[in-house]
């Protein structure tokens, strides 16, 4: 039993609030030498996904299971805030007793506090004690087993069915995983107890199960009564040997399945882009009017008014960029990088200071030349370069508003939450935004890859892209439900639609919250298969983000993204630096570095690639980083240097050929030879047919396979990834597409090597429910899907996951297997 000390109890102390409590608690905890700092920044975390209130007037704040590394040696401190912190609303605690547990050496500890704990005169007692020794006394002292309502009762009193089984996780029967346990447990009607030694606890109760005091490796005896009897002990019997303290946070419900809306009114379908329901009224998206006069007769004033105004732009583009990065992370202001770019062209500037020499206004120059690259730009075939006019278009109205004579109606403010209908959204409109008054958006124009989806998307707020003009027509107030699911706007509703849209509503934001106080809970289905749940990311800051989102690693790093928005490409130490800082963040979470995937749609202006005529078939992914080992190898060697920093894999892309994935393997074996470095798995993107016919030959010689959907479904069904009129059938879920991911698994399984998906269909729920049916083990996906695709995963069975991906690649069409 771990010792307290006076040290480790704090008397009359004061906070504002909970998280000033846990820092002071943990402070006491890291000057008594049990702990680093960061571990209060875990308990902090851990907080927000699972309430550590314990009942009358004592919380147990302890940190996440994945940071028990900071834990020096495991301790307790007592704090004791007599005027009482809130903890949630209606809980004020007095006692707060902090733990850094390494192991089980402070479960008969717990088990004394859940004695204090019954009892609300000790509570007060030891709340307002100025004698630190009380506390020490009534927590260190063996019970002297007074009344309690929950005691553990003799072992006479064992029920009729049950299950021997040992308490498999690190720390014993403590908190969290008697918390998990519990959890389960009340998802059953029967009773549930559990014994250990001579005592025996009611399994629903959090208390009694503590009192067992049953440590590491302890033998437990879980038995129960009632009519789903055998369901209860199979499902407790195959938590405890998962690991509780693994599944350690809230338990989702069992009934966690995405709600879906059909109403009578009616419709305007456009292409779903970010789930939810909203409701409220549709109010359309201006933007003031510049005005600027056509001619001016100074052409020198007129060109330093250019310089200046693009001058302030671009201070205005670094602090916002600067700004958003802090709100949303690197990924969502990278946009703003971008746009400073914009304003470094030295075309556009040439093009308009000779207009301006022509006797135009800097802002009528200014304005002319951006329109006309805009629609140069708009006509191209390419559906995501098209996209980047709305870009351009923004970067100009920017500079354009500081060359104005006057502008013209501010763009509308709102004062209630409002469904906005935009034509299209630039990032700068989206960033000017005010999150809390966006129910919901609608765009006549974009695609899914739009800057309205992603930005939507990351802000949790339900859109819907290329509805269409007539959204553009709809009257102004008019109240509307927008089905983000669906992709459909309602208009007019009725009250039946819109007590119905209420209760989906509701539905969903349910869902949301269990799924997000259970997403540090492995996936393991209900017959006990895991399977992997794990992130995609672009850069470094993304890692940490990923594993606070519930991610066990990293399944896809688009490497790429660290040679965008630059001049060059980055050195083998800026790319070691990044590397070693996601494993850092990942702290032995595993880490999958794709290589250099350029070409196609990814392009970077610096390398001077040769235009191609069909880029998507052209020189990208493995092709580019054979052709250029001035990038390959540079990236491979910082690859392999940070593989020492943590447990790194590396991904080839595109491949097509056994030659192609002979001739990376070999160029990464010399880098590795020349480094003296560690072997580590290489494994490639199935993202070609050709991969998929030749995934027996391509197993002999990869570690694992990764099937990349999005590009895999463009050359499966030879439709553009990006073109907006296709994009909606270059649906991944074509039985074509899964038949070609069944043969990939069958190839891999027969050669012991394992499948993962990182294509945004692993993020889709029903995708990673047939992906997983088809025998994959590893899910990759977008940061925001990883709770929901988890939560999902555990309440199925994969009986049940098979059965349905047998069915699936039955069918004749994607809407059939959508239909399942
Ligand atoms: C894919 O093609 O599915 C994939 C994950 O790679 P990317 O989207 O980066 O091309
Ligand atoms: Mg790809």
């Amino acid at each position: 039993m771990i010792k307290l000390t006076q040290g480790n109890i704090l008397l009359n102390a004061r906070a504002q609030d909970k998280t000033e409590a846990i820092r002071i608690a943990g402070n006491l905890l890291v000057d008594a030498g049990n702990m680093q700092l960061a571990y209060i920044d875990s308990m902090l975390l851990r907080e927000k996904v699972a309430n550590t209130y314990l009942g009358n007037g004592i919380s147990i704040p302890h940190g996440l299971p994945r940071d028990r590394d900071l834990i020096l040696r495991t301790g307790i401190s007592v704090s004791q805030f007599p005027d009482g912190v809130q903890w949630h609303q209606g809980e004020t605690v007095y006692l707060v007793v902090a733990i850094a547990a390494r192991s089980d050496e402070h479960i008969e500890l717990l088990a004394n506090l859940t004695d204090v704990l019954d009892d609300p005169q000790t509570v007060h007692r030891l709340a307002t004690t100025t004698d630190p020794l009380d506390i020490i006394a009534r927590l260190t002292q063996p019970r002297d087993g007074g009344s309690v309502a929950v005691a553990p009762v003799e072992a006479a009193d064992d029920f009729a069915k049950w299950v021997d089984v040992e308490l498999s996780g690190p720390a014993g029967l403590h908190a969290r995983p008697a918390a998990a346990f519990v959890d389960i447990a009340r998802q059953f009607e029967s009773e549930v107890r559990v014994r250990h030694i001579g005592k025996v606890a009611n399994g629903k109760s959090l208390l009694s199960l503590l009192k067992l005091g049953a440590g590491t490796r302890a033998g437990i005896r879980i038995m129960a009564r009632g009519s789903d009897a055998d369901a209860a002990l199979e499902a407790l019997a195959a938590a405890v040997r998962h690991g509780l303290e693994d599944a350690a946070e809230a338990s989702p419900s069992s009934d966690l399945v995405a709600p879906s809306l059909s109403l009578q009114a009616r419709a305007i379908a456009g292409i779903a882009a970010s789930p939810g329901v909203a409701i409220g009224p549709l109010r359309h998206f201006r933007r003031e009017r510049i005005v600027v006069a056509a001619t001016a007769d100074d052409a020198v004033h007129e060109e330093t008014r250019l310089r200046q105004a693009i001058a302030a732009a671009r201070l205005q583009l670094r602090e916002l960029h600067d700004e958003v990065k802090a709100r949303s992370g690197a990924a969502r202001a990278a946009i703003f990088r971008a746009h400073q770019e914009f304003l470094d062209d030295p075309d556009l500037v040439e093009a308009t200071q000779r207009l301006i020499e022509a006797g135009h206004s800097a802002g009528w120059a200014w304005r002319q030349s951006i329109d006309e690259r805009a629609q140069e730009v708009a006509s191209l075939d390419d559906a995501l370069l098209k996209e980047r006019a709305v870009d351009l278009q923004d970067v100009g109205r920017r500079v354009l508003r500081l060359l104005a004579d006057t502008l013209e109606e501010e763009p509308g403010t709102f004062t209630i939450p409002v469904i906005l209908v935009a034509e299209d959204l630039s990032p700068s409109d989206t960033a000017r935004l005010d999150p809390a008054m966006i129910l919901g958006i609608c765009t006549a124009g974009g695609g899914p890859t739009s800057h309205t989806a992603i930005i939507a998307r990351s802000l949790d707020i339900p859109a819907i892209v290329g509805a269409g003009p007539a959204v553009l027509h709809q009257p102004e107030d008019s109240l509307c439900i927008l089905d983000g699911d669906a992709g459909n706007l309602y208009l007019e509703p009725g009250d039946g639609d819109l007590h119905l849209a209420h209760q989906v509503q509701q539905q969903w934001q349910a869902l949301r919250e269990a799924e997000r106080l259970a997403c540090y809970q492995p996936a393991i289905t209900t017959d006990g298969q895991r399977i992997e749940v794990v992130a995609n990311i672009g850069g470094a800051s993304e890692a940490e983000q990923a594993v606070a989102a519930g991610a066990e690693g990293i399944g896809l790093l688009r490497s790429e993204f660290l040679f965008l928005q630059r001049a060059e490409p980055p050195s083998e130490d800026e790319q070691f630096i990044a590397y070693s800082a996601m494993t850092r963040a990942l702290n032995g979470l595993p880490l999958i570095i794709r290589t250099l995937d350029i070409g196609g749609d990814k392009e970077v202006p610096y390398l001077s690639l040769p235009a191609e005529d069909n880029p998507f078939l052209g020189v990208r992914g493995i092709r580019l980083c054979l052709a250029r080992s001035d990038l390959f190898r540079p990236q491979l060697r910082a690859i392999y240097r940070a593989a020492a920093t943590g447990p790194v894999k590396i991904m080839f892309p595109m491949i097509a050929t056994v030659e192609e994935l002979l001739a990376a393997r070999a160029i990464a074996e010399d880098v590795r030879r020349e480094l003296g470095a560690a072997a580590v798995d290489i494994g490639i993107m199935i993202e070609v047919p050709s991969a998929v016919l030749m995934a027996p030959e391509l197993a002999a010689h990869a570690d694992f396979f990764s099937v990349g959907t999005n590009d895999l479904t463009q050359y499966v069904l030879a439709m553009d990834r990006g073109h907006p009129s296709l994009a909606r059938q270059a649906d991944a879920l074509h039985p074509a597409v899964l038949r070609m991911i069944d043969m990939t698994v069958r190839a891999a399984s027969a050669a012991g090597k394992w499948v993962g998906v990182c294509g945004g269909v692993a993020g889709d729920p029903k995708g990673a429910m047939i992906l997983a049916g088809l025998g994959v083990s590893e899910l990759s996906m977008s940061i925001p899907s990883v709770a929901a695709i988890k939560a999902r995963l555990r309440t199925q069975s994969l009986t049940d996951l098979r059965a349905l991906a047998q069915r699936a690649l039955a069918c004749r069409t994607a809407a059939e297997v959508r239909a399942l």
